[in-house]
């Protein structure tokens, strides 16, 4: 059974306080608390077992690699990946959609080839793109957003043309928190002969999420919304895309070899298979190690579970809130169906900092600002929001204390 507070026990940053305030986290888009089985974790492999990988036969050295492998198995089976190889470590989300603009993007896309995103996405769903744009003559093409901030599924399915090369989305807002039918789209991607690229930034962390069932050819998240350190995340891409992408960077254990030609005086250079062709250098081995072990947490509570629970408390704080407070506006739908534990708003007369500042004063963490989604803040009309977003050490003991304080900003 999903127990909130037995979960709370785990993570030691729920003791502190803040401001003389007991501690209320509802900032989890931008990143999450660490449990101390991650911690330990952590501090187990530098205690015990570090050492680089691949690259040496002494016991340190086998250790640790085994352990960086098996995380990427057990990162793989988390999102329902047929096999590790499919599995590169990265930075976090937006080094995955980059590799991808970089190594897939760049020597496929041309004049006349377009890439279809939506106008919700994430700066990082949407920079690069814009990027390979300028260098190979493709064009970015944008599907529209209700505004609601649901996704005009009819105008997005229209733009997939027989150009239409990858189509780009996110499953889950960081901004409303709106789920997309990604598995629905990539059918219709896959029907035009175009490949489809999840940012599951937003969904893998707080839903069941299983590449295979989706049919994407590639997804990508980062750790540290899941659990898991800044600084790793991965993505996923079908094993046969990964064999013909071009590395996104080149250098160490990236390659089988690099033998110089006497006569031309030039190196010439074999890949290492994938993933380790895009795996340029010393990788962050802790870091996967760790986000192996977010992982199992988080499969140990069970994802449905997981998912659950924050629309439980969505639904709740949206009841709540447009019930006690009177200047407070919710943006985006308000149907639960919809979403996920995403909720942003504003108070009349208040900007969102200051919202975010009042909150701050009584040990409340949220969001302000346009959380790196213009074009979705200009759809619906504003400069900024404040975002409160949910996870699964959130209670709705938190969300009445949040919307008490709610009362007092509208006074303000
Ligand atoms: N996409 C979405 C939907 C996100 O929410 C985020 C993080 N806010 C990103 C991409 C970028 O993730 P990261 O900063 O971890 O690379």
């Amino acid at each position: 059974m999903f127990n909130p507070q037995a979960i709370r026990a785990d993570f030691p940053i729920l003791k502190r306080k803040v401001n003389g305030q007991p501690l209320i986290y509802f900032d989890n888009a931008a990143t999450t608390q660490k449990p101390q089985q991650v911690i330990d974790a952590q501090r187990d492999f530098y205690e015990n077992h570090n050492a680089n990988v691949h690259r040496a036969v002494h016991t340190l050295s086998q250790e640790a690699t085994d352990r960086y492998e098996n995380a990427r198995e057990t990162v793989a089976r988390f999102i329902g990946a047929k096999e590790s190889a499919e599995i590169v470590f990265v930075r976090g989300t937006t080094e995955a959609i980059n590799l991808v603009a970089y190594g897939w993007g760049l020597p496929n896309l041309k004049s006349g080839d377009e890439v279809l995103v939506s106008l919700m996405e994430h700066h990082s769903n949407i920079v690069p793109w814009e990027l390979i744009a300028k260098l190979t003559g493709c064009t970015v093409k944008y599907g529209k957003v209700h505004p609601d901030g649901t996704l005009d599924t009819a105008d997005f399915v229209g733009k997939l043309t027989k150009n239409t090369k990858l189509a780009s989305l996110s499953q889950v807002s960081n901004v409303s928190g709106i789920i997309n039918d990604v598995k629905h789209i990539a059918k219709i991607a896959h029907e035009h002969d175009a490949l489809m690229l999840v940012d599951g930034a937003q969904s893998v962390p707080h839903m069941p999420v299983n590449v295979t069932d989706l049919d994407a050819d590639f997804l990508t998240f980062s750790g540290h919304k899941m659990l898991g350190p800044t600084g790793i995340g991965a993505l996923y891409a079908k094993k046969q895309l990964l064999e013909k992408m071009a590395p996104f960077q080149g250098g160490g254990e990236m390659i089988r070899e690099v033998t110089l030609n006497p006569q031309t005086e030039r190196c010439g250079i074999t890949w290492n298979d994938p993933p380790w062709k895009f795996e340029a250098g010393t990788p962050n081995i802790c870091g996967g190690v760790i986000l192996a072990e977010a992982a199992k947490y988080l499969q140990k509570l069970g994802m449905a579970e997981v998912f659950q629970h924050e629309k439980e408390l969505t639904a709740y704080a949206m009841e709540q809130m447009l019930s006690c407070c009177t200047k407070l506006k919710l943006y985006g739908t308000t149907d639960v169906s919809l979403k996920c534990g995403i909720m942003p708003f504003g108070v009349e007369g208040l900007s969102s900092h200051d919202v975010a500042l009042f909150l701050d004063n009584y040990g409340i963490m949220i969001r302000s600002g346009y959380h790196c989604a213009q074009p979705l803040h200009q759809i619906f009309k504003l400069q900024s929001s404040a975002r409160a977003s949910f996870y699964i050490y959130n209670t709705k003991e938190e969300v009445d204390r949040f919307v008490e304080v709610l009362k007092e900003v509208e006074q303000f």
